[in-house]
């Protein structure tokens, strides 16, 4: 895809977000876009960069290790949403700012004892992924599990937990997604009353369902291919 192509996507995507947080009396400066790049080149990273995107995520460890060499030079903040097998960990700790697929304590911990090897001040921030559909879908937590979950992860020093993330299931209809996302957000509020603090971030919306997101309270939208155009097959 042309540097034109995701420049004029990046713009038509912000202002579909604008449209949404107008649809709900939000702000949409207080609504992150994530690009998600899986699958596509450093380039196609570096064009979104150019066009203001400043977070990316990618599902696979190796993947991002193959391509942060080509972007090292652009202050991104890179996140790792996808989920994540407890022996890449380690891996995964050293090379992205963010897990925002997190769903196990025995991952957490592993995450944070890998940040303490690295010589980064920065908490790594995570969020716990719940899973919103039981039937449909393998990774989360359990929603019966998240305040266990939830009490734990803040033992661990090296890491800050700073809010939820859902995959719900794809649904061609979008409005159908729409009680998923207004249960997450839900129960984020119910975890901050229960726990005592807030959690900043709700992330919840892809290409097809972010407007809906927003409208229920998205504070970041995980866009692949509305910026990047459709993704190959592996
Ligand atoms: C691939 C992916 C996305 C982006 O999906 P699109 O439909 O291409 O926008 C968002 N979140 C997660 C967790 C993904 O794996």
């Amino acid at each position: 895809m042309s540097r034109e192509t995701v420049r004029h996507n990046v713009a038509r995507v912000r202002e579909r977000m604008a449209a949404a947080a107008g649809r709900a009396g939000r702000r949409v400066e207080d609504i992150t876009l994530l690009g998600v790049s899986k699958t596509h080149p450093a380039e196609a990273i570096r064009e979104a960069f150019a066009a203001g995107v400043r977070h990316f995520g990618e599902n696979r460890v190796q993947e991002w290790e193959g391509k942060r060499g080509g972007t090292e030079d652009l202050a991104g903040y890179w996140h790792l949403i996808g989920h994540l097998q407890s022996n890449k960990a380690a891996r995964a700790a050293k090379a992205f700012d963010a897990v925002d697929s997190v769903d196990d304590f025995a991952l957490a911990q592993r995450l944070d004892r890998a940040r303490a090897e690295i010589s980064d001040e920065r908490k790594l921030r995570v969020l716990i992924e719940v899973r919103v559909a039981a039937e449909e879908t393998k990774s989360g937590v359990e929603k019966e599990r998240l305040p266990e979950l939830a009490e734990k992860l803040l033992t661990l020093e090296r890491l800050d937990l700073a809010g939820l993330m859902c995959i719900p299931p794809f649904l061609e209809n979008a409005e159908k997604v729409r009680p998923y996302f207004a249960e997450l957000r839900e129960m984020k509020e119910q975890l901050e009353g229960r726990l005592g603090r807030t959690f900043p971030v709700v992330s919840m919306g892809m290409s097809h369902d972010f407007e809906v997101a927003i409208e229920e309270g998205a504070t970041e939208v995980r866009i692949g291919t509305a910026l990047f155009g459709v993704r190959e097959t592996p």
